[in-house]
């Protein structure tokens, strides 16, 4: 069990999982309104579908909407101020998902006015949760320039930068990584949001490969332009709950599997069903390679 004792203490009671130490990683962009908020959602929800335990930190406090995404927006009753105020405990803070037990959001604060989180806190606060055992702790975070990114990255160990393919959210993306560098990140993944396949062989769209290489980061994923993108936000339902995955689904499913080192390969976003089947073939009837 975990407690608030004062204002910016928080002390820990349950014994470590030495063996699985956790991962903290933060979501972040040089330019708002990318796909942060819905990748974190995205790949949070599917990391804990693959049996993790899993803490979605919702940091970006001006833009707080990861509660939407998963639907638990009415569930919110206290925020991580009201434990740092000595006001609840952080497990009163931690809201569970109702579909999946191993997956909790933990709001930042309701409002900007009181959004004064210090490196201290957000360190405290992480170290906190990973005595909890989770085994990852999602930060989805202010975008490069915003007020509290600094705080908000201050205790990750690793980085996604969301960018999409478009020249001024590129080249925030490598400002932004230049920043995480600065700050002592260095294990940095690219994910590029609402590819479209279609401008990009018209060649009205940067290809993944060529946004990836002027970057220069390790690509996680590239998640497809999907109008099931806003279906789902309206009905609080991440993406990867569909009982027939969509191809963005798909690719954030696969940008999960690959963040717990579980999937080595992309999916062909053009044929997405066929490239999974060909996996499959390939993995069943071609003999391995000694
Ligand atoms: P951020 O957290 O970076 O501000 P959001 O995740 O809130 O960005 O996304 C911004 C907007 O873009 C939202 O309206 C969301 O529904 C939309 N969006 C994000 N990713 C996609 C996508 N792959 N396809 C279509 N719309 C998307
Ligand atoms: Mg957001």
């Amino acid at each position: 069990m975990c407690l608030a004792t004062s204002s910016n203490e928080i002390v820990q009671e349950d014994p470590k999982d030495v063996e699985n130490p956790s991962r903290i990683i933060v979501i972040t962009s040089g330019k708002g309104g990318v796909g942060k908020t819905t990748a974190t959602a995205n790949i949070g929800m599917s990391i804990a579908r693959l049996g993790y335990k899993v803490v979605l930190i919702d940091a970006d406090i001006g833009l707080r909407n990861l509660d939407l995404l998963l639907g638990l927006e009415n569930r919110i009753l206290y925020t991580v101020m009201d434990v740092f105020e000595g006001q609840c405990r952080l497990d009163q803070a931690l809201i569970r998902d109702k579909r999946w037990k191993n997956l909790s959001l933990l709001s930042i604060s309701k409002n900007r006015q009181r959004y004064n989180v210090t490196r201290k806190n957000m360190q405290n606060l992480v170290k906190a949760l990973s005595n909890l055992n989770f085994r990852y702790i999602l930060i989805d975070c202010p975008a490069g320039i915003d007020v509290g990114f600094i705080n908000a990255i201050s205790p990750a160990q690793e980085a996604l930068i969301v960018t999409t393919s478009e020249i001024p959210s590129i080249r925030d993306a490598d400002r932004v990584a230049g920043l995480l560098e600065a700050n002592g990140i260095y294990d940095i993944k690219l994910l590029i949001n609402r590819v479209r396949s279609d401008l990009i062989q018209k060649k009205d769209m940067m290809s993944v490969r060529d946004v990836q290489e002027v970057l220069g980061i390790p690509l996680l994923g590239a998640i497809p332009e999907d109008h099931q993108v806003i279906v789902s936000t309206n009905r609080g339902e991440p993406l990867v709950l569909k009982k027939k995955l969509t191809l963005s689904g798909i690719a954030f499913e696969n940008a999960a599997r690959r963040l717990v080192g579980k999937q080595d390969y992309f999916i062909d976003l053009d044929s997405p069903y066929k490239g999974v089947f060909q996996k499959l073939v390939d993995w069943f009837l071609v003999p391995e390679k000694s």
